[in-house]
């Protein structure tokens, strides 16, 4: 038999969404009548944007046409999308990234994911706790880590808990790492770094020769906008830092893939022998080896969220749940509860009462009330005492999920 890599059975069960599931399915039957709420999941739930439609349906016509069909495209991204991504989230801000150090790919999962192929096997990892998943679980399959203890935390990897005295963003460790991943606004705890957190980050990476891996997913649902949407708004982040951005989230795209990487020509990680090599060519080898383009078709759709209307339908869209999210967080603040994100981020982070676990919060919530949430400590052990809530669902199921939670806790 061929060997497998054993560093996959280090992982613990993917437990979250599934357990949940098991719950959410064994209380339906038990109660069919139950009209169940679900704030567990964080997937748009708004039907696309008419200019997105619009776009797609235009590309597949022009597809169709012997002069408009296209096959395989540039691995890296189309042009027309790497300039308009360098225009609108960049350089319309004073943000200095060119086309060519952008990389548009199927998603921000993946990316996050793939990230650490480019790096040595030896790389010290660090994350914040709680995390999104994908950062931990990628590292452990590539070999990064000992085993998980009773926490759940992976041996040889930093943890920095997240909690309500540092704001739920931990400032950077007294130690060295080599690759910090960083997520502002954060999921799952709704919390967004300032400029001074950010800074900090970016002095500590210089000056520990570490590169941050910073996941922009919900910068769009920033309401301040003296806060920082890019980590490249930071002075010296472009020596250290890897972007992601997505489209999921900010213009419904979960269902349609699209999302980018942006890797400054300065950023250099270093060969054994000490010598430095561009992160950005690095990337572009893997993505041209392991990947063959975003569909046109998409591409143009993620063009067309930069349009004029298509700015304003997908802006439109991230105002309706953050609407959500400001009816979630005033109505169970009013209810008693210790509530957290939600101003800059679709997640409340709300704290479970008399000090119930996050699964035991979960089952009450769930009985109580048909409302389904995320248990905190699904994110990891620091995530232990809290529970998320999406606001990624109808006006209509957020205020009767409000009523409902005031009504009966
Ligand atoms: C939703 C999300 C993403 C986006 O992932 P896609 O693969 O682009 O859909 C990335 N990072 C975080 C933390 C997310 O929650």
């Amino acid at each position: 038999m061929a060997n497998i890599n054993d560093n996959y059975t280090k992982l613990q069960a993917g437990y979250l969404f599934p357990e949940i599931g098991r719950r959410v399915s064994e209380f339906a039957t038990l109660n069919p009548n139950a009209d169940v709420i679900r704030l567990g999941i964080g997937d748009v739930t708004l039907p696309l944007a008419p200019a997105i439609v619009e776009a797609v349906q235009k590309a597949t016509i022009e597809l169709g046409s012997p002069e408009g069909f296209r096959g395989y495209g540039p691995e890296q991204g189309y042009d027309f999308l790497l300039n308009a991504i360098s225009e609108n989230d960049y350089k319309n801000r004073n943000i200095k990234i060119e086309p060519e150090e952008i990389f548009v790919s199927d998603g921000s999962k993946q990316d996050s994911g793939n990230i650490q192929e480019i790096f040595d096997a030896n790389c010290k990892i660090c994350v914040t706790d709680p995390v999104y998943p994908v950062y931990v679980d990628t590292n452990v399959m590539a070999g990064r880590s000992g085993p998980s203890d009773s926490l759940g935390r992976y041996e040889n990897i930093t943890y920095l808990s997240a909690t309500e005295e540092n704001n739920f963003s931990p400032l950077p460790p007294n130690e060295r790492a080599d690759l910090a991943y960083l997520c502002s606004p954060n999921n799952p705890t709704g919390a967004v770094m300032d400029h001074a957190a950010l800074e900090a980050w970016v002095k500590w990476a210089i000056s520990n020769e570490a590169v941050l891996i910073f996941d922009a997913a919900y910068d769009a649902f920033i309401t301040d906008p003296s806060l920082p949407r890019s980590i490249f708004e930071i002075e010296g982040a472009r020596e250290c830092a890897i972007e992601m951005r997505s489209f999921s989230k900010r213009s419904g795209f979960t269902g349609l893939r699209c999302a980018y990487t942006a890797i400054p020509k300065e950023v250099f990680g270093s060969r054994l022998d000490g010598s430095k090599v561009a992160l950005g060519d690095l990337w572009s080898r893997r993505h041209s080896t392991k990947f063959n383009s975003v569909p046109y078709i998409i591409q143009r759709a993620a063009e067309a969220t930069f349009s004029k209307t298509g700015q304003k339908q997908t802006r439109d869209q991230v105002k309706y749940y953050m609407e959500n999210a400001r009816i979630l967080r005033e109505g169970l603040s009013n209810a008693g509860f210790g509530i957290f994100g939600g101003v800059h981020a679709p997640y409340i982070w709300m704290q479970t009462p008399e000090g119930l676990s996050s699964w035991d919060f979960f089952d009450r919530l769930l009985n109580q009330t048909h409302v389904v949430g995320t248990p905190g400590a699904g994110f990891g052990s620091s995530g232990e005492g809290y529970l998320r809530l999406s606001a990624f669902n109808s006006r209509d199921n957020v205020n009767e999920a409000v009523s409902r939670i005031e009504n009966n806790f």
